[in-house]
């Protein structure tokens, strides 16, 4: 016993007499200090440079003053509430996404959904994107409509349609800053701007994009949802998503969350946090690869289109510059002729780009979204809003750019050309 206790005291002043672990009641026993041991450790007694993971279902509270304080100070109570990596990342997300407050979900889905669902009630009317993450548009076909909420798709980049289809009953607008897989910017200010007239709330995915490049809440959007999986964590180890915006939204959606159990977890909290310090760096280098790899695809002529909006000849070039910069997003795809055969031999044939059903990574990857994001929709749907059966999605990573070129090329050369 006495040799235990010993221990303990050595722990303490190893770390320079600042007190990690609480005092031992020597009149306890061992199996019961031992149950505390390292078990009090706070955010702020021993000032780690990262901050540590909260595996914890519950923090301990005083008595009921305390408890009263927590509840009034969005302090930490139950893990499903709030947890200090969760917290750490709202935080970071406010800051990223310039928003008043957050919510951290347990993917980009949690945050579409729940955002959405906290703001409709059975005889709402939404105006979404007809071009969109396919399973985003599930929501809209298979779960909204079964509660009564009626959705109509129409091109946001027209945007005389979607004055058209405006509706009395029209509660939200929803988009992304750049579509899904076939790389259309809408205009995120004018359509802001008809949601508001029409006191509907403009809901934005700007997962492609990140805050790191255009904060959509600057151009009048009211929540802005993110699928943290992809660009903004970076390193396709955890999927995690978020909500932002001013603050009784993200309250509405935070009392939905807590019902439904769609908080992100901590170490997929702390996961993303981690990611997404140096997600800037990362994501403008992924901006130029892609626009340098676009300009270097326009030319081949194995590739019928390529849809980048750096390329001066796309229709959303000047748009993409006015809301974006000089940095088009990391995404971009490519129209092969429809040809499975070939595609097959192409995509055998890449070394360096690699096949994924994510995006947003440090490597590049591709997608074939006539089987992944939208393989739920007929050919003739997918035709309609222009995916063709020889279209692939490209997310570029931060390989060197001219490895990556050679690589394209060389892959394009073999299965369409005479190598
Ligand atoms: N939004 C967009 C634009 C996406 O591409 C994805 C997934 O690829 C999602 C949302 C869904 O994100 P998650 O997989 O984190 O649920």
């Amino acid at each position: 016993m006495a040799y235990f206790n010993i221990r303990f005291i050595i722990l303490i002043l190893l770390h320079g007499g600042r007190i990690m672990f609480k005092e031992f009641d020597e009149t306890l026993s061992f199996e019961t200090n031992i149950l505390e041991a390292g078990a009090y450790f706070r955010l702020s007694t021993s000032n780690p440079e990262a901050l540590p993971i909260h595996l914890t279902t519950a923090h301990n509270v005083e008595d009921l003053e305390d408890l009263q304080k927590r509840y009034d100070e969005k302090g930490f109570c139950y893990n499903r509430n709030r947890n200090p990596n969760r917290t750490a990342l709202i935080e970071l997300m406010n800051y990223v996404e310039g928003g008043e407050d957050s919510i951290g979900c347990s993917s980009g889905m949690a945050a579409i959904s729940s955002s959405i669902i906290a703001h409709t009630k059975t005889g709402d009317h939404i105006l979404s994107d007809k071009t969109l993450y396919g399973e985003t548009l599930e929501i809209f076909t298979k779960i909204l409509q079964k509660y009564g909420v009626e959705t109509t798709f129409v091109d946001f980049t027209n945007i005389e349609e979607v004055k058209k289809n405006i509706k009395s009953n029209t509660v939200i607008l929803y988009t992304e800053t750049v579509s899904n897989p076939l790389i259309g910017v809408p205009n995120l200010k004018v359509l802001a701007n008809i949601a508001h007239s029409n006191n509907a709330i403009f809901i934005v995915d700007n997962t492609f994009m990140t805050g790191a490049l255009v904060q959509p809440l600057k151009f009048g959007a009211d929540i802005v949802v993110n699928s943290l999986t992809k660009f903004a964590n970076g390193h396709s180890d955890v999927v995690c998503g978020a909500a932002t915006g001013k603050s009784e939204l993200i309250k509405k959606i935070y009392e939905l969350q807590v019902l439904l159990g769609t908080q992100s977890d901590p170490f997929s909290s702390w996961l993303t946090v981690r990611g997404m310090r140096t997600m800037e760096l990362r994501i403008k280098k992924q901006c130029e690869n892609a626009s340098a790899l676009a300009l270097e695809l326009e030319k081949s002529p194995y590739i019928l289109k390529v849809n980048h909006p750096s390329l001066v000849n796309n229709p959303y070039h000047n748009l993409a510059h006015e809301q974006f910069g000089d940095y088009y997003g990391g995404m971009l795809s490519i129209e092969l002729p429809e040809d499975l055969k070939k595609i097959n031999k192409f995509m055998r044939t890449l070394k360096l780009a690699h096949y994924a059903m994510t995006l947003g990574g440090y490597r590049t990857s591709f997608a074939y979204p006539v089987m992944s994001s939208h393989s739920d929709m007929t050919r003739d749907e997918r035709l309609a809003i222009g995916i063709t059966d020889g279209l692939l999605r490209i997310s570029v990573g931060i390989e060197n750019i001219k490895d990556l070129i050679n690589d394209f090329k060389n892959a394009l050369e073999v299965a369409y050309g005479n190598k």
